[in-house]
């Protein structure tokens, strides 16, 4: 475990989770100094350091916590570790926080972190568990040792950021859902963020439980080894959890009907049966999983439905910030429909998703729109190039002739319009809610 006691912490990167950081720090005997490249920010109990004199100060600190916007081959960075400064997420400053008593869930994998994350939480706290979700999903888990110090449960949503400056974190129980290539603007290469991701099992012991998705032929060849308590789930098999027609089941007994889930497609599936396991995993009963899986709606951003109007449904999935997420979206749908994609360019391959057979009309925007179109002529679709969204909502409105489904699925993030998926996403359905 990191000794944190009288050492001198820089905090570099004062959003959200920098500052939870220093909350947790000022708990202890720490010299705290704070950086930040956007913005001066002044916090009481602590040394405000400006961005661009830390590289000359590096002798001072002992640890950095690093913000997950800050990347790992920055200058600073770069020198810190040749110095051998200890460079660590604040994930991995909060496990040296959490008390013994406390159990800890981490949820990672490319797509359906937050909907099983947030899946997990409500089956415990239906089971009568005090359970919170935290990490990427919005709530540090710093914030939460100190404002949710009664939860027994942390589950921790994990994004790749984070666990990629951990050491000592562990999991008592790990779910991988997906590893597919994503943010290799950020990575680099694909090697680079699989090892980021595998990082929520550095630390697996005999004793920890490790749920995975067995359909993931990368997953499975990296957990093969481990030794631990593993769990698998499965669309295609039959698994510790797997669907069988229409039910999801768990050794062997029907959990519940995929037809009595609110949440939309097969995708859902998965993560519904990494919840269930990990449900099992705190003994909890059939029924009461059926309960809450019964109750759990979308969440918002995630092919969530906005309006019907003139029979048309409009679906707002601008959490879709990768091809591989609108896949699933658009295989959640059983007709062709309008697509709205675009935003900003990471160098993804639309092909799969502007020849999946429900795309019928693309309307594209954004800082990727010329690549789409390209492609999209190449392929022989339809495909619309706007300037903004409210342009996009406009030409969909006016062609979806027989078509009944409009999906704003981006497959892109949002950055080059918008601050993030939420505004994009708020702004999307204000757009559709002004349709006459
Ligand atoms: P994350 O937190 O990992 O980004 P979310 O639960 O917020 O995941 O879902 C983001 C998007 O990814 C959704 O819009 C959905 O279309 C897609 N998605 C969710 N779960 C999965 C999954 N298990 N496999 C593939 N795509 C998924």
């Amino acid at each position: 475990m990191l000794d944190l006691k009288n050492k001198n912490v820089l905090v570099l990167g004062l959003k959200k989770s920098g500052c939870g950081a220093v909350r947790l720090l000022k708990k202890i005997n720490t010299n705290i100094f704070i950086s930040d490249q956007k913005e001066i920010v002044r916090i009481d109990g602590t040394k405000y350091i400006p961005y661009d004199d830390i590289k000359k100060e590096l002798n001072l600190f002992d640890i950095i916590v690093k913000s997950p916007g800050i990347p790992d081959d920055c200058d600073i960075i770069k020198a810190a570790k040749k110095r051998k400064v200890s460079v660590i997420s604040e994930i991995e400053l909060a496990y040296t926080f959490i008390p013994l008593t406390k159990v800890i869930v981490g949820v990672t994998g490319t797509n359906g972190k937050t909907t099983t994350t947030s899946l997990i939480t409500q089956i415990l706290k239906t089971g009568n568990i005090d359970a919170v979700s935290v990490g990427n999903i919005g709530y540090t888990l710093s914030d939460a040792i100190i404002d949710d110090s009664q939860s027994d449960v942390f589950v921790v949503e994990l994004s790749s950021f984070q666990l990629m400056d951990t050491l000592y974190f562990k999991p008592h129980i790990s779910v991988i859902l997906n590893i597919e290539p994503n943010h290799l603007d950020y990575h680099k290469s694909y090697k680079n963020y699989l090892e980021a991701k595998l990082k929520i099992l550095q630390n697996i012991t005999k004793d920890s439980i490790l749920i995975y998705n067995a359909d993931d032929r990368m997953i499975k060849s990296k957990v093969k080894q481990l030794k631990c308590q593993k769990y698998s789930f499965s669309l295609r098999n039959k698994c510790d959890a797997y669907v069988n027609d229409d039910e999801l089941r768990y050794d062997g007994y029907s959990i519940i009907k995929q037809g009595e889930l609110k949440l939309l497609g097969r995708h859902n599936l998965a993560n519904v049966l990494a919840a269930i396991l990990t449900a099992k995993a705190f003994y909890i009963e059939n029924e009461v999983i059926n309960t809450a899986l019964k109750a759990f709606t979308s969440l918002p951003h995630r092919i969530q439905l906005v309006r019907k109007v003139n029979g048309v449904s409009y679906y707002n999935d601008s959490k879709a910030t990768n091809v591989s997420s609108t896949i699933s979206a658009l295989n959640a749908f059983k007709q062709p429909l309008v697509l709205i994609l675009g935003g900003y360019d990471r160098d993804q391959d639309f092909n799969k998703v502007i020849n999946h057979p429900n795309t019928a009309i693309i309307i594209c925007y954004g800082q990727t729109k010329i690549r789409i179109a390209t492609l999209a002529h190449k392929a022989n679709k339809t495909c619309f190039l706007c300037s903004n969204l409210q342009e996009a909502v406009v030409i969909a409105t006016k062609n979806t002739k027989t078509l009944e489904i409009v999906l704003f699925s981006p497959s892109c993030a949002s950055w080059d319009q918008y601050d993030n998926y939420e505004v994009r996403g708020e702004h999307f359905i204000s757009l559709v809610n002004g349709i006459n």
